[in-house]
């Protein structure tokens, strides 16, 4: 059956708010026609530079306007990182994703080492992505020739909801982001974060925005808020697990072919409600102790997790074959030292500020 593009929030809200049982039901159906039920992919999350971000998302830790207990770490070394990825492919991630804390990516010095980072994990045999802000068509053609296999920029939320919890730039530059990466043959990796304070309609609004995106990402993550105090939404409470089972699921039926991701969040949820998840239709964890900078199961907690379940990890490049990595001396792509272009939406957030003016030391 093809896929269906033109998604609307009325049918995703009535797919949310079906029977729980009902939902369940309709989304394994559709995870095993089109999945492994019995495989997860598993990815490990490495944050090669971290905090000191100068935009104003209301969940980050890294932002560097709010106070928080993060320390911030400059862009770590090809080596570093190489060692990281080796002990990841040894404890069964089939993925490396590199998230640095920048706005955009700037032509220079630090990209070209998180190009060679890139050729790197590649020769690995594992599959590469990034996740580092903004990014310009050249700039995703050269991540393309390094050996990038995925890209990942959230959406966060729905249009509507995304201008209450970032002021610093607008939802349509995160679809360009997209659009660029989509010239490429890198994959794209897009979801989003509940538990910001949205509505069940920002949810599906979330879900419209990337079911209708053709094709569809094909990895979607869904993270559950993890309040971090000094961040304008420490207070939000935690969104109880019946939310993530039934995003997930919805996610699964209007996206069947896209990996879904359980991402942030995962130490808030107990066994059974993960496997309640898996069974919903998520087949892709990160794993690590980390996520960038919030706390994640550990992996041999995963992996005894996964043997409970007769769970399998997935071998790399299962859904797509393994890109070729171009060395930096016979690029065929120039540094043109762009920088993207964004809006300026030019609207304020009075949590963020609130939490901006707390952070300042008093005078
Ligand atoms: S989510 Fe990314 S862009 Fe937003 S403040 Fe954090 S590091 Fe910066």
């Amino acid at each position: 059956m093809a896929t269906k593009h033109d998604w609307t929030k009325e049918e995703i809200l009535e797919i949310y708010n079906k029977p729980f049982m009902e939902l369940l039901y309709e989304a394994a159906t559709i995870h095993r026609l089109h999945h492994d039920p019995n495989t997860v992919q598993v990815s490990t999350l490495l944050s090669i530079k971290t905090g000191g971000c100068p935009e104003d998302c209301g969940y980050c830790p890294q932002a560097a306007r709010y106070h928080t207990d993060l320390e911030g770490n400059d862009l770590m070394s090809v080596n570093q990182v190489k060692a990281q990825a080796l002990r990841a492919k040894a404890s069964g991630s089939s993925r490396v994703c590199m998230g640095a804390a920048w706005r955009n990516v700037k032509d220079g010095e630090e990209f070209d080492n998180v190009l060679e980072m890139v050729r790197t994990i590649n020769k690995l045999d594992m599959e590469v992505c990034c996740t580092l802000g903004m990014l310009t068509e050249n700039q995703a053609q050269r991540l393309a020739e390094a050996g990038l296999y995925a890209y990942n920029h959230n959406l966060d939320s729905s249009e509507e909801y995304y201008k209450e919890v970032i002021s610093t730039r607008g939802f349509e530059d995160r679809l360009k982001t997209i659009d660029n990466v989509r010239k490429t043959n890198v994959t794209v990796c897009s979801g989003g974060i509940i538990g910001m304070g949205e509505t069940v309609e920002d949810r599906a609004g979330m879900l419209v925005a990337l079911s209708t995106l053709n094709p569809q990402p094909e990895s979607v993550p869904i993270n559950a808020l993890v309040p971090v105090e000094g961040t304008p939404l420490e207070e939000q409470e935690q969104v109880p697990i019946w939310d993530m089972i039934r995003m997930v699921a919805t996610t699964r039926i209007v996206m069947p072919e896209t990996q879904v991701r359980l991402s942030a969040g995962r130490t808030q949820m107990s066994r059974e409600g993960q496997a309640m998840c898996f069974f919903a239709g998520a087949n892709s964890i990160f794993a690590g102790d980390k996520l960038l900078t919030t706390p994640n199961p550990d992996v041999s907690e995963d992996m005894e997790m996964f043997k409970a379940l007769g769970l399998n990890p997935q071998k790399p490049f299962v859904k797509k074959s393994q890109p070729e990595s171009v060395d930096a001396e016979n690029s065929k792509f120039q540094n043109l030292g762009e920088k993207p272009k964004w809006s300026r939406p030019g609207h304020t957030i009075d949590r963020n500020i609130a939490a901006q003016q707390k952070a300042k030391p008093k005078a």
